[in-house]
C-alpha cells in the first residue's frame, strides 16, 4: 500500500513516515500542497494524508483540487483545530476521515487501515437530467455548460428534486424537507421558490425539466 503525507512539518511528517513505514506501508512525504497535489495527481496512492496548514497551497485547495480532478483517492485530514466547521468542510469537501492534532500514532495506524478496508464506494458528486448537471460537491449547477446561480434554498430544493427524479414530490413532503416546516404551515413558499428556480433553471433553456403534476406537487424529469 502507497501513502503520501502532505504535512509541512518536518517533525511530525518524518514521524508518521517512520510509524507507517515500519507497518509495512510504502511513504511518501510532500512539504507543501503544491508538491503534495502533484504527487497526488500524478502518482498512484491508495490513500493521501493531508494536513491542512500548509505553505503555497492549504490542504482545503489541495482537497478540491484532488476531488476535481478524476482521483478518487481516500484522504484522511489531518486538522490542528478541533473546530467542528473545519471537520464539516473537509467532510464536505470529499475527505474520508479527519484526525485532530495531536493525535496517538496507534490512532492514526487504526484509522488508515480502516479506510483502507473500506470500497471505494462514494456518494457521486454529480447528478445529471438532460444537459442539467449538479455538482453536489462544489453546490454548482450548469445546464448545457452554462452556469446557473442559484441560492442555498434553490439549490437544496433542486437538489431534492434530483435525488427523487422522476418522482412526484408534495409541496408538503417539500416544505419539510427543504424548509423543515411541519404541513401546517403555508405551503405557498413552496410554489414561489419552485417558480423562482424555474426561471434560472428552465426559462433560459428549451426543455423544460419541473414539472407541475396537479393537484400532486412538482417533479423533475425529461419529459
Ligand atoms: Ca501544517
Amino acid at each position: 500500500m502507497r501513502l503520501l503525507i502532505i504535512e509541512d512539518e518536518k517533525k511530525t511528517a518524518a514521524y508518521l513516515k517512520k510509524g507507517l513505514t515500519e507497518n509495512a506501508f510504502t511513504v511518501e512525504v510532500a512539504e507543501d500542497g503544491e508538491t503534495g497535489l502533484f504527487l497526488a495527481t500524478t502518482g498512484e496512492y491508495d490513500l493521501v494524508i493531508l494536513d491542512l496548514m500548509l505553505p503555497k497551497r492549504d490542504g482545503w485547495s489541495v482537497l478540491q483540487a484532488l476531488r476535481a480532478s478524476d482521483r478518487h483517492t481516500r484522504t484522511l485530514l489531518l486538522t490542528a483545530r478541533d473546530a467542528v466547521a473545519d471537520r464539516v468542510r473537509g467532510l464536505e469537501l470529499g475527505a474520508d476521515d479527519y484526525l485532530v492534532k495531536p493525535f496517538a500514532f496507534s490512532e492514526l495506524l487504526a484509522r488508515v487501515r480502516a479506510l483502507l478496508r473500506r470500497q471505494p464506494v462514494r456518494q457521486p458528486e454529480t447528478m445529471q437530467l438532460a444537459d442539467l448537471e449538479i455538482d453536489i460537491v462544489r453546490h454548482k449547477v450548469t445546464r448545457a455548460g452554462t452556469r446557473i446561480d442559484l441560492t442555498p434554498k434553490e439549490f437544496a430544493l433542486l437538489f431534492l428534486l434530483a435525488q427523487r427524479q422522476g418522482e412526484v414530490l408534495s409541496r408538503t413532503r417539500i416544505a419539510e424537507q427543504v424548509w423543515d416546516m411541519n404541513f401546517d404551515s403555508d405551503t405557498n413558499v413552496v410554489d414561489v421558490a419552485v417558480r423562482r428556480l424555474r426561471g434560472k433553471v428552465d426559462e433560459p433553456f428549451e426543455k423544460k425539466l419541473i414539472h407541475t403534476v396537479r393537484g400532486m406537487g412538482y417533479v423533475l424529469e425529461e419529459r
